[in-house]
């Protein structure tokens, strides 16, 4: 005979499926606090799994909840691991819970709900550039004859590419028996934005050749691959082709199109296009017409593209410092003051650029001018003897990026302390070459950043992979592949 609570399970099932919003679900939380229910723990991990995963949820309550949570069962810590990897710009989160689980006693999983986990453990792996932890997922995988499905598949091939190591990623391509459109879209932008053109367009055309249906996605990485290699001709191509396949363009694929005109030098027909746009541009396009007007030093399109970027988003730090930068290369100092006024009054909030790198699978992160890290005499003995050895090979800090500070941090800073540097820094420490040095940065590398790893892959002989905000760079022998614009 089935006990009293589990005769109620259902009901309380059914209670909070149905469950609105979260006003309601305290509602019923509290109800059950009062209840004989308040210990089942059948109930609460129901109430969490809500307030982690659904779209009405909060996983702010969720994390109280489950800190009460004696012994949570797999289903909890499951609901837990995927609302967190649900959270943007949440990425060591999972990733913690995650080792919690494991070290809990949960290592044997072999279920439907494990492959769940996993992928929103790989996931996070992807967003954080947590490379090590990725990898060790991978291996898990394969030591417990876990199967390698198509999301499995495609999550690891995400991973491996946002991770830089994109070798990884083919591999697993490569591996598959069975790929459906997102697995090749994966590896098509992954080997566009590793700058990895040729390939990208090849595999392209073997999608086509094996009757699997390009989507939106799969565009976006064959649009973005001809912008890097500046093919005009074939990107205006393969723009037609989307269009004669019924995938209609969004957003991101105009802003493809205007990077991709702008990397060619081809100011005006960008512009024109922009103009042309059937859908209201999006600050994304503007910011990519600006970089463009920047890099090829075109004024009038870049005013009023900076114009449309201030209405659009006045409250973005980082186009103001864009802007700044760009009359700060024409020597405007006027307008640069007058570009920090405006930030001033509009209360722009800076955001702290940030950079991690990690190291034996723990992720070190740095913030500019950051003395928080244990071994930071080593570092700044480090950054030295760089600033020293980079002066000597010629290079003189640009002006122009000094106005990064104003992102940075609001007091003075030097441009050596940038955070990208002190993760590089670190990197170069604790790692000998071969090693890659993998860093990640929430905000766009600095033009003076950009010039200074350059110098650093040569003179040191490291290859350094920075994933900022928009893309990657991969800096070797003294050059980056996003061919300097960024
Ligand atoms: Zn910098
Ligand atoms: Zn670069």
């Amino acid at each position: 005979m089935p006990s009293p609570t589990q005769i109620l399970e259902d009901p309380i099932n059914s209670l909070i499926k149905r469950c609105p919003d979260m006003r309601t679900l305290r509602q019923i939380h509290a109800h059950f606090l009062k209840s004989p229910l308040g210990s089942s723990s059948y109930a609460l991990s129901k109430i969490l799994a809500f307030s982690a995963l659904s779209a009405s949820g909060d996983i702010a309550y969720a994390r109280r909840l489950f800190a009460q949570f004696p012994n949570p069962n797999v289903f909890s810590w499951n609901s837990m691991i995927r609302g967190c990897s649900l959270v943007p710009e949440q990425s060591k989160e999972p990733i913690s819970l995650y080792k919690r689980m494991l070290r809990s006693g949960f290592a044997h999983p072999n279920s439907f709900t494990v492959a769940f986990v996993l992928k929103a453990v790989i996931s996070a792996c992807a967003k954080a550039g947590a490379l090590d932890l990725g990898r060790w997922v991978h291996a898990f995988i394969d030591r417990k004859g876990i199967e390698l499905d198509l999301e499995l598949s495609t999550a690891l091939i995400d991973m491996y590419a946002k991770c830089g190591a994109i070798e990884k990623a083919r591999e697993v391509f490569d591996g598959m028996d069975v790929r459906d459109p997102m697995a090749w879209s994966s590896m098509i932008v992954g080997l566009a934005i590793h700058g990895h053109v040729k390939d990208a367009l090849e595999l392209f055309t073997a999608m086509l050749d094996s009757q699997v249906k390009p989507n939106h996605v799969t565009f976006i990485g064959v649009l973005s691959a001809c912008a890097h290699s500046g093919l005009v001709s074939d990107g205006r191509r393969y723009w037609s082709t989307m269009q004669e396949l019924g995938v209609a363009p969004l957003m991101e694929h105009y802003g493809c199109m205007v990077d991709l005109l702008c990397r060619a030098g081809r100011l005006e027909e960008a512009y024109t296009f922009v103009n042309d746009m059937p859908i209201v541009p999006n600050s994304v396009i503007w910011r990519t017409l600006l970089v463009g007007c920047k890099n090829s030093r075109t004024f009038d399109e870049a005013e009023t593209a900076a114009e449309q970027l201030l209405q659009l988003e006045p409250l973005n730090a980082e186009n103001y410092v864009l802007l700044s930068n760009l009359y700060a290369s024409r020597c405007q100092w006027d307008k640069v003051r007058q570009m920090r006024k405006k930030m001033k009054d509009h209360g722009v909030k800076v955001v702290p650029g940030g950079s991690s790198t990690e190291i034996d699978g723990f992720v070190h992160e740095f913030t500019v001018a950051d003395d928080t890290h244990p071994e930071i005499k080593e570092i700044r003995e480090m950054l030295r003897d760089i600033a020293e050895r980079v002066r000597r090979a010629g290079h003189e800090p640009w002006t122009s990026a000094v106005l990064h500070d104003v992102v940075e941090v609001e007091k003075q800073s030097a441009l050596c302390e940038h955070s990208e540097r002190l993760a590089i820094a670190y990197g170069m420490l604790k790692t000998e070459a071969p090693v890659v040095i993998r860093v990640v940065k929430n905000l766009r590398v600095c033009g003076d950043c950009h010039e200074v790893t350059k110098i650093i892959s040569q003179i040191y002989d490291r290859e350094i992979i920075v994933r900022d905000r928009v893309r990657f760079h991969r800096f070797v022998n003294g050059t980056c592949s996003c061919s300097d614009f960024w």
